[in-house]
């Protein structure tokens, strides 16, 4: 039994390892902040209210059945998806000129709109690649070199300021080949938190206009950042109504805490009726080889809310209630550093960013001094998730990041 002698032994997860190594500390005042999921005021899961009685519904409906949804999904709830993100009034949409696909949760959606690039895109005088942000969300990277697109940077974050390097961003929009592909972040920039101005959206969309770049949105956390779905749907209906080229990708992962159960979609805006009719049946043949059918019960979910007034009103109320929590928790780690505690260094970042993650621009020695002298877990770049931070073990955090930037 040779047989897999020579596959190699892959390094795990460190994100998921940095949460084993959490589980298995004993000490009492211990904090996760490298896990990108919300937790409540007592560190818990929540299950959102409404997701409670939108399951309470379809447990109790009787015409519902286990049979296989269409390729492209359950379609109620796809166009429910696209309103949403696009904006219920949107003229995409009334012309028919969006593509919708049910995916596998945001990840999905990246996966197949990536494998829709690789094989359709007119790339033009652009080589095949995608320019991603420096720094991204890492499996961006695995994705699209698992479809055969190499990715390369694009600059982002800058350490001096711990905020956008926007003339490096818009110098290497500009000097990019026509018609390349840019990835970007539709609102809460993982792992920086660092969002583009609406002015500056503006000029990024101008620049990729007059360079007929396309631009691969990726929307994972509509209404989790501001606490406004509209609000945080800014930047990519004003690309729309730019007609910038674009497909984006959707996760009601964060803003319906609906992690497990993979709920998303990717939206293909087209120039006319008629693209949009045969992007979609190409985007058909791709999940048919891949998905098969995508999962019904948390499309069913999502559909419920969104297509029942009572129900999205209700949905609304608990993103607010975790998005606040969250601008609540950088407030008093802003005020606990700058007036309790009288930290060295500028921590207006803390307070500008947004959504779930804070880049808090420490080093990758102080994060490590962080979790082996404090217990408090965080990933090497100094990002951590506001969503592990609550009433109850804030001081604590903010007493550690003192002492270890002192
Ligand atoms: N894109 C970004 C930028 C993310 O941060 C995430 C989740 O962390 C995702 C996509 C996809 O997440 P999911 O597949 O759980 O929807």
């Amino acid at each position: 039994p040779t047989e897999w002698q020579s596959v190699p032994l892959a390094p795990p997860d460190s994100i998921f390892q940095l949460t084993a190594a959490y589980k298995e500390d004993t000490f009492e005042k211990k904090i996760n902040l490298g896990v990108g999921a919300y937790r409540d005021d007592n560190s818990k899961p929540w299950v959102l209210p409404v997701v409670k009685e939108a399951t309470r519904i379809l447990l109790n409906d009787e015409t519902l059945d286990h049979e296989y949804l269409p390729i492209t999904g359950l379609p109620e709830f796809t166009a429910a998806a696209a309103k949403l993100i696009l904006g219920a009034d949107s003229p995409a949409i009334a012309d028919g000129r969006v593509s919708s696909v049910q995916t596998i949760s945001g990840t999905g959606a990246n996966h197949l709109g990536a494998l829709f690039l690789s094989r359709f895109y007119q790339w033009g005088p652009s080589e095949k690649q995608v320019f991603l942000s420096n720094p991204t969300w890492a499996n961006h990277q695995a994705i699209f070199k698992n479809v055969g697109i190499p990715p390369v940077d694009y600059p982002y974050y800058d350490p001096k300021t711990v905020g956008l390097d926007f003339n490096g961003f818009v110098e290497s929009l500009k000097s990019a080949p026509e018609r390349s592909v840019f990835l970007l972040h539709a609102c809460a920039h993982n792992p920086t938190g660092v969002d583009p101005t609406p002015e500056q959206w503006a000029i990024i969309a101008d620049v990729m206009l007059e360079k007929q770049h396309f631009a691969f949105l990726d929307c994972a956390y509509q209404g989790f950042a501001s606490g406004d779905l509209d609000n945080d749907a800014r930047a990519v209906r004003y690309f729309v109504q730019k007609g910038v080229s674009l497909l984006i990708c959707q996760s009601f992962a964060k803003n319906a805490g609906l992690y497990g159960e993979r709920v998303g979609a990717l939206h293909i805006v087209s120039t006319s009726k008629e693209a949009a009719a045969r992007v979609k049946s190409q985007l058909s043949v791709l999940q048919r080889s891949e998905i098969s059918n995508p999962p019904s019960h948390g499309a069913r979910i999502v559909s419920l809310i969104l297509n029942s007034p009572d129900l999205f009103e209700m949905w609304k109320r608990d993103i607010a209630t975790m998005a606040h929590r969250i601008i609540d928790m950088r407030k008093e780690l802003f005020r606990l550093l700058t007036e309790e505690l009288h930290t060295p260094g500028n921590w207006d970042h803390i307070v500008k960013q947004i959504g779930m993650f804070s880049f808090t621009g420490i080093t990758p020695k102080q994060s490590k001094a962080l979790i082996d002298e404090h217990h408090i877990y965080l990933t090497g770049n100094g990002r951590i998730s506001m969503a592990g931070l609550n009433t109850h073990n804030i001081q604590y955090f903010a007493a550690s990041l003192d002492s270890v930037v002192r």
